[in-house]
């Protein structure tokens, strides 16, 4: 099982101060939301988590050992794999690029014909239950709820050790697809952060979320024996 801890973060842009000393616990097989306002720093923090931008201080640390953001790439040696919520797959790919394009920049393709590319992108496609999606399709070409599973199927596929989902539900019109596989990665240990302003799906799915306000984390909750209102 895996387990992430970030501890102190902040990052400013400019004067801008977009985490201030903000310390923050994923457990093995927990989802855990992260709450806040427009501002309040959520993006920052996925980002820094994604190891895509690296904090001015503090430390991450994924079972014990340290973690240090640099690029994409310092997040998928570490096993962190995120969903981002601007849909980041390049609409110029196609789905088969898409979904192998962190196992060929590693280099693991160079030298496989086209033919097994399609076969593995199609292997996964069906492993995420994206039937109606084929890999050789244009990203250009799906719809936004399928870019939106594409993006959610590729980081499911790519986290071995954390996974963050971003505003996953944005596009979605099937909420139980998401919560099936995000469960079968808990089960399989996975500490998972989730990002929603959809309080009745955080409910449905956290047992801690931490809140965010200004930058600052003021107050960790534990949610698991809120009763359910909806
Ligand atoms: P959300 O709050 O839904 O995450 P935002 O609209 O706050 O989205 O931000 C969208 C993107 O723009 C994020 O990647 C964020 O880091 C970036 N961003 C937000 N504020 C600024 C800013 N003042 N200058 C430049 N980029 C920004
Ligand atoms: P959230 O995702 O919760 O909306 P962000 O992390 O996007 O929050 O933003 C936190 C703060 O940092 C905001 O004041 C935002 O305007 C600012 N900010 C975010 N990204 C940038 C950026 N690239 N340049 C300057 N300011 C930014």
């Amino acid at each position: 099982t895996h387990r992430l801890l970030a501890s102190s973060i902040t990052k400013s842009y400019g004067a801008t101060i977009a985490l201030e000393q903000v310390t923050l616990a994923l457990e093995p097989g927990q989802v855990h939301a992260l709450l806040g306002e427009n501002g309040a720093g959520k993006s920052t923090l996925v980002k820094i988590l994604s190891g895509v931008l690296r904090p001015n201080s503090g430390s991450i640390e994924i079972d014990g050992k340290p973690y240090a953001p640099a690029s994409i790439l310092a997040g998928r040696r570490a096993g962190v794999a995120t969903a981002f919520q601007e849909l980041s797959l390049p609409p110029n790919l196609s789905v088969a690029e898409a979904l192998l394009l962190p196992a060929m920049r590693k280099g693991v393709l160079g030298l496989i014909s086209g033919r097994r590319t399609v076969d593995e992108a199609a292997a996964i496609l069906a492993r995420y239950r994206l039937t109606d999606v084929s890999p050789l399709q244009s990203i250009a070409a799906l719809s936004l709820a399928q870019r939106q599973r594409l993006e959610i199927a590729r980081a499911l596929h790519n986290a071995g050790k954390v996974l963050v989902l971003d505003e996953p539900t944005a596009a979605l019109t099937d909420v139980g697809w998401l919560f099936d596989l995000v469960r079968e990665k808990t089960d399989a240990g996975v500490a998972v952060l989730y990002i929603s302003h959809r309080l009745a799906e955080v409910r449905q799915l956290c047992p801690r979320a931490t809140v965010l306000r200004n930058g600052r984390s003021v107050a960790s909750v534990d949610l698991s024996d809120a009763t359910d209102a909806d």
